[in-house]
């Protein structure tokens, strides 16, 4: 410190200035920390902070005014310790972090631990060394393998060791010891990896005429904040329609974010986007590598990754220029996080727009009723494509009735799709089997006394998946030994598999088509993106037959041969008290049966059902899906649900199943008694134990005019919650188990 700068803080000994920092914890509010005369900071800033006895990193959420009243005496204010070589968290990330804290009454700081997922992107990062020769090579013993570097290095720029030792067919322990006797020059390279830029002028396909006004349409309206529905059946070629929204995007210079309920399945969209972009966008999912994570949040936060495709996730990344988000599906129910902060990313994405003043396109061929119901108050507007593009007509969907065409015993398809499956195999065009069952049997139970075999964590039975000779819980992860004898009466060979899973069904089809070329299709087999991509190829070069498929099979992909959709259980998501139940089932069947005649051969959609007068049936059969919504929409404005009512979940767990019950009780006798809100449950959740942890359930249902988040800061406080159990807040509940 000089002189001058004593003086002045002797002059002006005042109290420190301090800034707020929000840490990425579940803590209920931003901490004040001292900066140190030498730091200038900035709202934004990432800083590294002392927190007891550790350090942490966190955001500068704002200054501390001077005076200003503060929980910290100035003798007990700890310093920032540094700021974090980063580009700051731009300020619509903060306001949006702040946005959805209030919305699902998530602490600020575990919304922000999103938004920081990759700590490592925030620290410099390391050098990637490279060799060349040094101008004078010092006189050090030669050995060939050390001239063969030295030679190699002469006509190339410099290269990392692994490729020297590539090229120069020797060690790096070689190239080690060139290096420290100075014979060898180390020079830092720029980072690996590299984030081309798509260019939106790279000529896409020729629009037809429904595309091209539909494109102005949306054009028409990108100036600032609107939501776009984009709605046209499956295959009337919406993605090259927003394609020209990113291309317009890129023009003005901004970012853009393609939100994909299933990155997995995402191959084809790839390839799409590159034959039309000339470049890759960066892609943001958990499948990512630790360096891959990091790179590419570097890049979107220093705006060198300028379009950005993944998974809900995606919309956390600390985006300094979006300009665009495209929420493709976005029905889809894989947009609602369940875990931790929940939210729903097609929600949280139209408010990101809304605080970042840009264009939102939601695509869908089976448009949420929430989003119908925005169109139909004008809050979004509609752009359709009604036929497909091309020649391709939309498939023919007809019912089995079960009870006319019973499948034989311990067999699952009926023998109008056995015919269809025969004779498609025989015009060698691809059928699609699909039946949202992963394994081989969704039960296991003991002829002799009863016992169905269950997970030892959850509420639920344990599915067989025979491939790996394996019981698997879908709810835990739990995974066992299909046991010799009963657990429960000691019988031998009294186990006996009960209903169908893929597996079971793949078995039945190579009964009677023996020489067809099978492929099981589900989130175990296709796990990584890598593993789709092969399965996709697989299906255009024609080397399989028939897909049997689970729901990550039902959308989005585009296979010309296939001709052939077979639904084998088309009743199965009306089960449940689920109140989205017939609104999932026609979103999945219609998606399902999309897959089938995209090209010029004519598709054909057989469902299996026990219910043919069932409306889902009735609207997918006669095509009726706006009168089907119509439906829907009339049934829920009677009752008050979503979308004409709110909705939040409280569950309620812990280990002790009576601490667990006396809380969602003593939650109950409290419960807000206003005019417009009313309070269900408590109850046991449908899963009343997962993973160990006891489960009641509580729901609130408010008129749509009433916020139920000040409902529940109201309630919630008011019932002291022991350490030992949690209440999990889920606003617009999608899960009800
Ligand atoms: P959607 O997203 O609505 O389901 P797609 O965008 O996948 O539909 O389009 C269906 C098929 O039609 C794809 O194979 C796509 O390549 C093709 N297609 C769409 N638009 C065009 C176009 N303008 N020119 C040529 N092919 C197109
Ligand atoms: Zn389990």
């Amino acid at each position: 410190m000089t002189l001058r700068q004593q003086n002045d803080l002797l002059i002006s000994s005042g109290p420190k200035p301090r800034v707020k920092v929000l840490l990425p914890l579940p803590l209920a509010d931003a901490y004040d920390y001292g900066v140190p005369e030498a730091l200038e900071l900035a709202p934004g800033d990432f800083v590294k902070v002392p927190l007891g006895p550790r350090q942490a990193i966190g955001v500068v959420w704002g200054k501390v005014p001077q005076g200003a009243e503060s929980s910290v005496s100035e003798d007990r204010l700890k310093d920032v310790i540094l700021r974090m070589p980063a580009p700051p968290l731009p300020e619509e990330s903060r306001q949006f972090i702040t946005w959805i804290s209030a919305y699902t009454l998530a602490p600020p700081g575990a919304v922000l631990r999103m938004a920081m997922s990759v700590p490592a992107a925030l620290e410099p990062e390391k050098p990637r060394i490279a060799y060349t020769n040094v101008a004078a090579l010092p006189d050090i013993r030669m050995t060939p393998a050390r001239r063969r570097v030295i030679s190699l290095l002469q006509d190339v720029p410099p290269l990392a060791p692994m490729d020297i030792a590539r090229e120069a067919a020797v060690s790096t322990g070689v190239i080690k010891g060139l290096a420290a006797a100075h014979a060898l020059a180390q020079v830092n390279m720029p980072p690996a990896t590299r984030f081309p830029e798509p260019d939106p002028d790279t000529p896409g396909p020729v629009l037809s005429d429904a595309q091209t006004k539909a494109v102005q349409a949306i054009q028409s309206r990108n100036d600032g904040f609107s939501v776009t529905l984009l709605d046209g059946v499956t295959g009337a070629g919406k993605t090259e329609v927003y394609f020209e929204a990113i291309a317009d995007a890129l023009r003005g210079g901004r970012q853009a974010l393609i939100l994909l309920p299933e990155i997995a399945l995402s191959a084809q969209w790839l390839e799409r986007f590159e034959a039309r972009f000339g470049a890759r966008p960066a892609e943001w999912h958990s499948d990512l590598t630790q360096s891959r994570r990091r790179s590419t949040w570097r890049a979107v936060a220093e705006g060198k990754a300028r379009v950005i495709v993944g998974a809900r996730s995606a919309l956390f990344l600390p985006y300094p220029d979006l300009g665009l988000i495209v929420v493709d599906e976005e029905h889809d129910s894989a947009f609602k996080q369940e875990d931790g902060v929940a939210y729903h990313a097609r929600d949280m994405a139209v408010v990101r727009a809304r605080i970042g003043d840009f264009p939102i396109v939601l695509a869908s061929a089976t448009p949420s009723l929430e989003t119908v119901n925005n169109v139909e108050i004008a809050r979004y507007e509609r752009v359709s494509l009604p036929a497909r593009h091309g020649a391709a007509a939309l498939p023919d969907i007809e019912l089995i009735d079960l009870r006319q065409h019973q499948p034989g015993r311990q067999s699952w398809i009926s023998p109008p799709l056995r015919q269809a499956l025969t004779e498609t195999l025989k015009n060698n065009t691809q059928s699609l089997l699909y039946l949202n069952r992963r394994g081989y049997a969704p039960l296991t139970l003991c002829r002799s006394c009863g016992y169905r075999l269950q997970c030892p964590n959850c509420t639920a039975w344990l599915v067989e998946h025979r491939f790996s000779a394996r019981l698997q819980c879908h709810h835990c992860g739990y995974a066992g030994q299909r046991p010799e004898i009963c657990d429960s009466c000691g019988a031998t060979n009294s186990l006996v598999a009960c209903g169908p899973g893929v597996e079971r069904l793949a078995e039945e089809v190579m009964n009677f088509l023996p020489d067809a070329r099978l492929c099981i299709a589900t989130s175990d087999s296709l796990r990584k993106p890598s593993d789709a991509a092969t399965f996709v190829a697989q299906v255009l070069n024609h080397e399989i037959d028939i897909i049997i498929g689970t729901q990550i099979v039902a959308k989005g992909h585009h296979f010309p041969k296939l001709t052939l959709v077979g639904v084998v259980d088309a009743d199965l998501g009306l089960a449940g008290g689920d109140l989205r139940a017939a609104e999932r089932t026609y979103q999945l069947l219609h998606q399902v049966s999309g897959r089938a005649g995209r090209d010029h051969e004519p598709g054909r959609v057989l469902l299996q059902t026990y219910h043919p007068e069932h409306p889902v049936m009735q609207a997918l059969a006669n095509g009726d899906r706006d009168g089907f919504l119509e439906a829907e929409a009339q049934a829920r404005t009677v009752g008050g649900w979503p979308p004409y009512g709110r909705l939040a979940a409280l569950i309620v767990s812990g280990r002790d199943s009576d601490t667990v019950s006396g809380v969602a009780r003593a939650l109950a006798r409290c419960a807000p008694n206003n005019t417009g809100v009313r309070v269900l449950g408590p109850a046991p959740a449908p899963l009343a134990i997962l993973r160990g942890r006891h489960r009641w359930r509580l729901l609130v249902k408010v008129d749509r005019n009433i916020s139920v988040q000040d409902q529940l800061r109201k309630w919630l406080p008011k019932v002291a919650i022991p350490n030992a159990v949690r209440v999990q807040v889920d606003i617009d509940p999608q899960s009800f188990l």
